[in-house]
């Protein structure tokens, strides 16, 4: 069969540890055989990181901005004893902070069902998305441990250095905590238009939750802009779709999505985001099952697993031992991007194929060849076989070739 043509590149981001063993093996094996893949290839491997002063990761930022789709391997956000480990001049920043930064994305994160492992909430069919807004609330607030009694108030000062507004937050008799959190209206303008954009693109009905009768400032401005994007520059596609859009209260909507078979993109304000994937990841199957797409409100895609670099299953293959790692969600990472290149450039093959890499992940997994994460969690009279990284390749190989050959 002759390999698939891909005239336009994407940007390909390579990471660390066993996602950076497995990300090799995925397009050794599953990829390069069928496709002549075009990638602007980035090395974000925390030595490369180190060597380039991080400039390479500005560099993969600015590759996504210009050929608007890219796809992500996991890589390590250092700690002091990965500072130690790899013998870092400072600790760089999270790379996934760095592009989402660059590109104002929003994070999309879905997990992957498979009939073997149930979902805890039998009643999803469909995966639950969650939209997570990535900047501001409680991530850029400012704190302070109030040592006795005083006052704390919270002030505005105007660019003329005017003050407009001053409201005492508290007046302590003792000890305590006060915080203040901001957000801007233009982040929260795009965090709406990626969802509503996101929703089209995927055909599923949208929902916002904050709590606006609470917060009646805070919160109210969130509601009241996501309701001026909807009516203003979506309602009319929307509708053409047949999808709905829905604000209600986070405590009203974290019951409803209980309840429903799943199918829906729930966009969370930055915290609530931040518990909810966790809780949907866990409800779903397991973290290793998660998907994450970042995408920005000027059109740009980053697909990548929502996992780490798996560093536990890294030094025990290291030491020679054999290990069973989880590739679905990184599969389905690279099948995203090409399957949006090959949308984008109308080359069907290139759909056909992504589609095909899909699903000869999920087929496998579903014949009973699980690896260790989801072996864990089903029926033992469901697991056929638990194959190490290189047999659960072969299998998958395998059954890529037949789907491609239909
Ligand atoms: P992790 O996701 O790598 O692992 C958490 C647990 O889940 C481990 O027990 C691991 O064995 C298991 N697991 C995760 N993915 C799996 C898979 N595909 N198959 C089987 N089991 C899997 O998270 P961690 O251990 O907290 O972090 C490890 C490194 O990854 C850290 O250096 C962290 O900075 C980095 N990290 C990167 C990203 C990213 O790039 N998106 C996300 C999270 C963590």
């Amino acid at each position: 069969m002759e390999k698939i043509k891909m005239p336009h590149p994407i940007a390909e981001l390579d990471g660390d540890e066993m996602t950076h063993v497995l990300w090799g093996k995925i397009k050794e094996q599953l990829i390069l055989p069928f496709v002549e893949l075009n990638t602007e290839y980035y090395d974000l491997g925390l030595p490369n990181r180190e060597r380039t002063a991080d400039q390479v990761t500005r560099d993969a930022a600015e590759a996504i901005r210009r050929l608007h789709i890219g796809v992500k391997c996991a890589t390590i956000t250092p700690n002091l004893q990965r500072q130690e480990e790899y013998g870092l001049s400072q600790l760089w920043k999270s790379p996934n902070a760095t592009i989402r930064a660059a590109l104002d994305g929003t994070v999309f994160r879905a997990p992957i069902l498979i009939s073997r492992v149930k979902p805890v909430v039998t009643s999803w069919k469909k995966p639950v998305t969650i939209a997570r807004h990535a900047y501001g609330d409680l991530y850029k607030a400012v704190e302070y441990r109030v040592p006795g009694k005083g006052k704390a108030e919270l002030v505005f000062t105007d660019e003329n250095g005017v003050e407009t507004s001053r409201q005492t937050v508290y007046q302590f008799s003792g000890p305590g905590v006060v915080q203040a959190m901001h957000n801007r209206d233009d982040s929260i303008l795009s965090f709406a238009r990626c969802c509503f954009s996101y929703g089209l693109s995927v055909g599923q009905d949208v929902w916002f939750s904050s709590k606006d009768t609470i917060s009646k400032d805070y919160d109210q401005t969130f509601k009241l802009l996501f309701q001026k994007v909807y009516d203003e520059e979506y309602r009319t596609a929307f509708e053409k779709a047949g999808l709905t859009y829905r604000y209600a209260l986070i405590d009203d909507v974290a019951a409803k999505v209980i309840r429903s078979p799943g199918g829906i993109i729930w966009a969370c304000k930055n915290y609530d985001g931040d518990v909810m994937s966790d809780l949907i990841a866990a409800a779903s199957g397991s973290l290793p099952m998660m998907t994450s797409v970042l995408v920005s409100p000027d059109g740009n895609f980053e697909y990548e697993a929502a996992h780490g670099t798996v560093t536990d299953h890294f030094y025990r293959w290291r030491r020679g031992e054999k290990v069973s790692t989880n590739p679905l969600a990184t599969m389905v990472a690279w099948a995203g991007a090409l399957r949006k290149r090959g949308e984008w450039d109308k080359n069907q093959r290139l759909v056909d194929y992504s589609d095909c890499l899909n699903q000869a992940g999920l087929d496998v997994f579903e014949e009973g060849y699980l690896s260790e994460d989801l072996a864990a969690l089903c029926d033992p009279a469901d697991l056929k076989e638990m194959p190490d990284n290189d047999r659960l390749l072969s299998l998958i190989r395998q059954r890529l070739e037949v789907l491609l050959a239909q």
